[in-house]
């Protein structure tokens, strides 16, 4: 449980923790909370010689509301996005998430951009950002790129980020009309999703126009449910179609097993959570996004 030694940098700037980074190649790792890499570090499964903490960089924080999207510093707290006001306002769906993940000692130090590089199969900010198709605003020495969120995640620990690259900010488009609901069954020890569901509906008139389905904890990497997508124009609700989404969503996955949930138990979980958060987010109900599942 102790990590092998290792230097510690912390950059003034992001082009200088950038180019450290690009420098010293696999030899070095960008920290922000630190709360997967430590963890993974003390198991000797990353044995990194230089940590460059990227926590505190200027560039990598605040929430900017522009017209049409929010941009969200990558190294801003799951705690900054579980209170913030303002975001609860235009993205209700974030702080519903944000509020379900580990306990506040994790959500004080775990950033946005951070669990998105480590991309944990069970972790929550990958299915959300799915869900409201944010983008990734990544950044190397080699200058600037965009990666939307359903081109991100690649497979168990796996993304689409090149060696070197940070992510500086998050992407998200913000529409009007929109419903939304997260629904996760935690696991008791570690408050990781064992099956979780974002959901994103569209209105029109009154009416359910199209949205998006993600989901997280169930398959080895967090996945949109795009071909399921389309069944969601004039959703309300009905059996028959509640039932197609399910089969569309779920079949083809290929479920994680552990010692706590095999595979047809996890698939039966992630029905159900898509179940509820489809009904949470036709729901009228003033909250009915922050249900939480009791383990
Ligand atoms: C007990 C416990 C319970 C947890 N429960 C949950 C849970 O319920 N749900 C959940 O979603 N998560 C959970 N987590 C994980 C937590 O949310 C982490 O904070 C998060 O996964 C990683 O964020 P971090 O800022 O701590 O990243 P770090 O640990 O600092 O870094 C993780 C990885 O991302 C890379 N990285 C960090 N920032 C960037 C960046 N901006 N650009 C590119 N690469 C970067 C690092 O190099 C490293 O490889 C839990 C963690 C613990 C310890």
């Amino acid at each position: 449980m102790i990590p092998s030694a290792f230097d510690y940098l912390r950059p003034n700037s992001l082009s200088e923790a950038l180019s450290t980074l690009a420098a010293h190649g696999d030899a070095a790792r960008a920290m922000a909370g630190g709360h997967s890499l430590l963890p993974m570090m003390k198991l000797r499964l990353a044995t990194p010689a230089l940590l460059v903490d990227i926590n505190e960089l200027r560039e990598l924080h605040g929430i900017r509301f522009g017209s049409g999207e929010v941009v969200i510093g990558a190294a801003t707290t799951h705690a900054t996005l579980e209170h913030d006001p303002a975001v609860a306002r235009v993205l209700p769906l974030i702080p519903a998430a944000a509020h379900q993940i580990a306990d506040p000692t994790v959500r004080n130090r775990g950033t946005l951009g951070g669990s998105l590089a480590h991309a944990d199969p069970s972790a929550d900010w990958p299915a959300v950002m799915l869900a409201l198709d944010a983008t990734m605003d990544v950044a190397s020495p080699a200058g600037s790129r965009l990666v939307a969120a359903r081109d991100f995640f690649a497979g168990l620990f796996e993304t689409a980020l090149r060696p070197g690259e940070l992510i500086v900010a998050v992407r998200i488009p913000v529409k009007a009309d929109t419903r939304v609901a997260y629904r996760k069954f935690r696991h008791p020890a570690s408050g990781y999703a064992v099956a979780a569901v974002a959901v994103v509906l569209t209105f029109e008139r009154g009416a359910c126009s199209g949205g998006r389905i993600a989901v997280t904890g169930v398959a080895d990497h967090a996945f949109r449910a795009a071909a399921a997508e389309p069944l969601l124009a004039g959703y309300a609700g009905q059996p028959d179609r509640t039932a197609r989404l399910l089969d569309l969503v779920f079949g083809g996955v290929v479920p994680l097993e552990d010692r706590f949930a095999d595979a047809s138990y996890r698939l039966q979980l992630g029905r159900t959570m898509l179940r509820r958060a489809l009904a949470d987010a036709l729901s009228p109900s003033p909250s009915p996004s922050s249900s939480k599942e009791a383990a």
